[in-house]
């Protein structure tokens, strides 16, 4: 089966500033991943590799077999792009705006009156096609730009922080457009993130920082790999019982939720850790592991 995309070693520079790393990465059809990474790791440059925006410096991309650089027109057809900042025409009406970008990907006039219906259908905006672009708000501006970027029938979407600036219905309901593209189109979607929480929502999740793959694998596979659970301690003293914690041989440190101590299998070391405390102890909780330990475990948290 072809891969929706293929990048190998691929490298891009501005001037002297390497953005991407010898970054490998592909994907079946009709999965989604997550790039995650802190502002700086290279997420965009990345995607702007992969729709053929930015020639990498070295290494290849492949979308549905065609090479983004021999091939730009063949794989710019293959590809939907929604980009971080608004690409719309806010002065144009919602058909007018699907009707460009299906022209400019080259469908017969009679192809996109019946792709736009179709995709307006989809995405419920159907009832809103007249409006000026202007009038939507800004989560179903947001879900037009999706349905824009799906009017050629792509095979792959690339979305660059898909829900940035949105509130949680929007976001929602951008993550059931984007659900429904993978099971009922097949189409592979690989968004940039630097939400956790929307990285655990893939199907696979990426971690990139500093230009390079630092982590990969499912939500499940990441957080079994690294990240070991938590026992949370509300005590007294929390600085003190950390210092005994660490003396009696406990992965023990200060966090913001009191103490933590790091153990394969808390349920039994709960004992022998509240034993090794003098002071009062009011609560023990075991925490399991979330992406968020992964994520700042892996990258240390912050800009790359
Ligand atoms: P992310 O999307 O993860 O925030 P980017 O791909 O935007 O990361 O940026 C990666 C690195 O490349 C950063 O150091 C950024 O400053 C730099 N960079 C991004 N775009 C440009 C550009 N057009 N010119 C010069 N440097 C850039």
């Amino acid at each position: 089966m072809t891969a929706a995309f293929d990048a190998r070693d691929v490298v891009v520079r501005y001037g002297r500033r390497t953005a991407v790393n010898g970054v490998s990465l592909c994907a079946r059809p009709g999965t989604i991943l997550a790039l995650l990474g802190p502002n700086g790791a290279g997420k965009s440059t990345l995607l702007r590799a992969l729709s053929t925006a930015v020639p990498p410096n070295s290494g290849q991309v492949e979308v549905f077999g065609h090479d983004v650089v021999r091939d730009p027109v063949a794989a710019r057809g293959r590809i939907g792009v929604v980009f971080q900042e608004r690409t719309l025409d806010p002065d144009l009406s919602v058909d007018r705006n699907l009707w460009f970008h299906a022209r400019l990907f080259g469908l017969s006039r009679t192809d996109a009156r019946v792709r736009i219906d179709e995709v307006l259908a989809r995405f419920g905006l159907t009832g809103r096609r007249r409006d000026p672009v202007a009038d939507l708000s800004g989560g179903l501006a947001r879900r037009l730009e999706i349905a824009r970027a799906l009017v050629h029938r792509p095979g792959l979407v690339v979305l660059d922080e898909p829900t940035t600036g949105l509130d949680p219905d929007a976001r929602r309901a951008v993550w059931a457009d984007l659900r429904r593209l993978r099971d009922e189109d097949q189409v592979t979607v690989l968004y940039a993130t630097h939400y956790l929480g929307e990285a655990e929502l893939a199907d696979h999740v990426v971690i990139i920082h500093s230009g390079v793959i630092v982590r990969r694998g499912t939500p499940a596979e990441l957080k079994d790999g690294l990240a070991t659970p938590t026992l949370l301690l509300s005590t007294v003293d929390d600085p003190v019982a950390v210092r005994q914690l660490a003396s009696a041989g406990f992965d023990a440190r200060l966090s913001p939720e009191g103490v933590s101590v790091r153990c394969a299998q808390p349920g039994s070391h709960i004992a022998s850790v509240v034993r090794a405390v003098t002071m009062a102890v009011h609560e023990v909780t075991v925490r399991e592991p979330s992406l968020d330990d992964v994520y700042f475990a892996t990258t240390g948290g912050g800009t790359a």
